[in-house]
């Protein structure tokens, strides 16, 4: 007997709703999801890592295995919603609370549009983290670790994250910018303003080092990205007198970097060009690296068709392709599979009032139902 949840994805939404799963509290989230995906015969696994749980659910043993990931984990609510952010309430047509948009209703959708179509010829698997809006170390990253021991392959995947703009389906993410965070902090000698003769004023050397890095144009862009960006956050001395040169000034940059980027071949540039300050001015300066992200790319092929085309079926509009946007799992997956992110819009996520129309979700659940027919009808090599 399958679940009246499973079926209407308004219910299911609305109940993962009311679970208030704030990373990296579960809160029974994932217990509602499973409770529902077992219905359809999906065989679940928990994978707890650390603080953090995740659910690996699979209906069938052939290949292809489709692999719909997403999270539901969700970002805190903050204050001033015109309605409780973990109630689920629908008032005029629409879906209200946290996650309704990122990505509650989009998972709801995929169970719905799985129950509608039933078991097909190879899989269908749900890779869902409790970690993806946190630090995300123990989430799809870790998840896709286990499955790869465990000799788990995933064939393709589809995202749900809120990636459209107007519409659900106006829009597929083929790919993502990688993000890099650098610290540089620059090292003089500190002294009295009166005599700078017998300091080392490390201000200058940094402004200099900023100006060099900020004025550098890292590309063009290609064939499917933006140019990469670079931008200063933060310039931090924090010296309260005027009277006194200061021994350390720090700044702070990130960079959301295509394809003609690795992150090796970033910092290796701006460790270049603050030897060259360090050479120029006598300046100590460190430059400390975090890489948030690499860019991944699914460029257009046989699957991006697939799922174009099975969109338009549904829309009657072709879907955007697009780069642009933050980081997300979909960087982790690349390595496995190709994946495509596609969900509902995203103008509300991570905002007080986050909601969506119903009739949004419902048009989601016929494309995803339209993508799994077409893909289990001939599965793109
Ligand atoms: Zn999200």
């Amino acid at each position: 007997m399958i679940d009246a949840i499973a079926l209407d994805p308004v219910l299911l939404a609305q109940a993962l709703i009311r679970r208030p799963s704030v990373t990296p509290a579960d809160a029974g989230a994932l217990d509602v999801l499973q409770a529902a995906v077992e219905g359809l015969g999906f065989v679940c696994r928990r994978l707890p890592f650390g603080d953090v749980d995740n659910l690996y659910a699979r209906l069938g043993e052939a290949r292809p295995n489709f692999c719909f990931a997403g999270h539901t984990d969700v970002v805190p609510p903050g204050e001033g919603w015109r309605h409780a952010p973990f109630e689920g309430v629908i008032e005029d047509g629409t879906l209200h609370g946290r996650g309704a948009a990122d990505m509650k209703s989009a998972i709801a959708a995929f169970v719905a549009a799985v129950a509608r179509i039933g078991k097909q010829k190879g899989s269908i698997s749900l890779l869902i983290t409790g970690d993806e809006e946190g630090v995300g170390l123990n989430g799809t990253q870790k998840v896709l670790g286990w499955l790869k021991e465990n000799g788990e392959r995933l064939d393709h995947c589809l995202v749900g994250e809120p990636t459209a703009t107007a519409r659900a389906g106006d829009t597929i993410k083929i790919g993502r910018r990688g993000s890099l965070n650098v610290e540089l902090a620059a090292t003089g000698v500190q002294g009295h303003v009166g005599y700078p003769a017998k300091a080392k004023n490390p201000i200058p050397p940094l402004a200099l080092l900023v100006t060099r890095l900020s004025a550098h144009k890292l590309d063009d862009g290609s064939a499917h990205f933006d140019p990469s960006t670079l931008c200063f956050t933060t310039i931090d001395v924090g010296n309260p007198a005027t009277n006194v040169i200061p021994g350390e000034a720090r700044a702070r940059l990130n960079i959301r970097f295509n394809d003609r980027h690795t992150p090796q071949s970033l910092i290796a540039w701006i460790e270049d060009e603050a030897a060259k300050v360090v050479t120029q001015t006598g300046a100590e300066i460190s430059v400390t690296p975090q890489v948030s992200g690499v860019s991944f790319l699914t460029p257009p092929g046989a699957f991006t068709a697939l799922v174009a085309d099975a969109v338009r079926t549904v829309t009657g509009t072709a879907p955007q392709f697009s780069t642009s946007g933050g980081t997300s799992d979909a960087r982790f997956i690349k390595d496995s599979c190709p994946v495509l992110e596609l969900g509902l819009a995203g103008a509300t996520m991570h905002k007080v009032d986050e909601c969506v129309p119903v009739a949004e979700i419902a048009a989601l659940t016929d494309i995803y139902a339209a993508i799994l027919k077409a893909y289990f009808e001939n599965p793109p090599k």
